[in-house]
């Protein structure tokens, strides 16, 4: 099969496994260049096959050291069909983990079912032992509660009032104004289940229960804040909701985790594309400014950026831990600085459809949410014929 980008609603549905494998590679070549890191060595990532999670597996792997386990809902290829971007990953890291000596497990399944639960704490038992971190790394449309089979959605809304904001279409370059209607009180409560922290606590409290955390485990999972531009949609909509309440569980984890010395943490990271963000309103023209601001300023990150700096100068690089008053760690703190914010409001309010080429990055943005489905990555012979379930 000849495998191009199909895109439907700005979600792209299929994904090309050489294209991954490469993007893989890239993110394990930038970290092996920039040497070790003493970190963990008995790692389980939730959320483990793309983004942030996929980040944070690699840099565990291959900057630490860390035997793995990857814990991601991906769907498989067939003979007509292409696996999801995240399996072609997840194999295209174990691949490059057991060539590397670096002993790794894939699990494929629901992290929010007791059977996915009960698969993950076998494999610690039967091949760590014990866990030395957990990174909860999760952006999911669902969950089905586990205790009483309700299922609830996440939305993306915001709380109160309508938020009418302009946006833009980073794939055909079309600028537009969008209104989001405010979300109803069981939806914001819906979000708050499936983007929240009670899952993350849930794991946690297994792990304790089955006596699978080594003394002074830390576990951290990723937030976002970001600007005003996108604050009623997104920090004081459902999302942020949510995230304030994955922020509270960190402190109900931590008073858990005395028992074992541990840690937990919530890491405010950059705004980035990903498969999540991408179908976020206003969010993509937000980043595509961002992108072309911080870019000019040399400050510009992707996931495996953040996430080496995320280990390297917060969590095991540095004597002292540097967090804000929140008690968050703040990866976002080069997106923040005031010099950027100003510049993307400024190119904010002047944005339009004559000066997006001019003002906005989306040619980048375009290019890395291809990348995220294994397209445009150099050196991949795109007009060779692959088969989908090969890998
Ligand atoms: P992503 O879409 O790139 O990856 C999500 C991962 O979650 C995938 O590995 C997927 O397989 C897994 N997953 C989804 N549902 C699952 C389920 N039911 N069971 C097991 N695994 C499941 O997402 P991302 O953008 O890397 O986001 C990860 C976290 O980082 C989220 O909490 C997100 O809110 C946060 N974050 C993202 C950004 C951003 O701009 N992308 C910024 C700050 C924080």
């Amino acid at each position: 099969m000849i495998i191009s980008p199909r895109i439907r609603q700005n979600i792209c549905i299929n994904a090309h496994p050489v294209g991954c494998a490469a993007q893989v590679k890239a993110q394990i070549n930038y970290v092996r260049k920039r040497g070790k890191i003493e970190g963990p060595k008995k790692v389980l990532v939730i959320g483990a096959s793309n983004g942030y999670g996929l980040a944070a597996r690699i840099v565990s792997a291959f900057a630490s050291d860390a035997a793995t386990i990857g814990l991601a809902f991906e769907k498989p290829g067939s003979a007509q069909r292409t696996a999801t971007a995240g399996w072609y990953n997840s194999e295209a890291f174990r691949r490059e983990a057991q060539a590397a000596g670096l002993p790794a497990w894939n699990v494929n399944g629901d992290a929010f079912s007791e059977e996915t639960k009960s698969e993950v704490m076998t494999v610690i038992k039967d091949q760590l032992g014990k866990l030395d971190f957990l990174v909860y790394s999760i952006a999911a449309p669902r969950r089905i509660d586990p205790v009483t089979g309700e299922i609830y959605s996440s939305v993306i809304k915001p709380i109160g009032q309508p938020f009418t904001a302009k946006t833009v279409d980073f794939l055909t370059g079309v600028v537009s104004e969008v209104t989001a209607e405010p979300a109803t009180g069981e939806q914001i409560a819906h979000t708050v289940k499936v983007m929240g922290g009670e899952d993350w606590l849930m794991w946690v409290d297994r792990l304790l229960a089955e006596n699978l955390l080594a003394h002074g485990f830390q576990t951290v999972a990723f937030s976002y804040i970001g600007s005003e531009q996108t604050r009623p949609l997104y920090r004081d909509g459902t999302i942020g909701a949510a995230k304030k309440d994955l922020e509270q569980k960190a402190q109900d984890i931590n008073t858990m985790l005395a028992a074992v010395d541990g840690r937990a943490l919530v890491s405010v990271n950059k705004a980035l594309v990903t498969r999540a963000s991408a179908v976020i309103p206003a969010v993509p023209l937000y980043i595509a400014l961002l992108y072309r601001v911080m870019k000019a300023k040399n400050l510009h990150e992707g996931c495996i950026h953040q996430i080496h700096r995320l280990y390297r100068d917060f969590l095991f690089g540095q004597d002292v831990l540097q967090l804000d008053a929140g008690g968050r760690v703040r990866l976002d703190d080069w997106e923040m600085r005031p010099d950027v914010q100003s510049e993307v409001r400024k190119l904010w309010q002047q944005v339009d459809q004559e000066t997006i080429g001019e003002f906005a990055d989306i040619k980048g943005l375009r290019e890395e949410f291809l990348r995220h489905h294994g397209f445009g990555m150099p050196g991949v012979d795109y007009a060779q014929d692959v088969a989908p379930d090969l890998l």
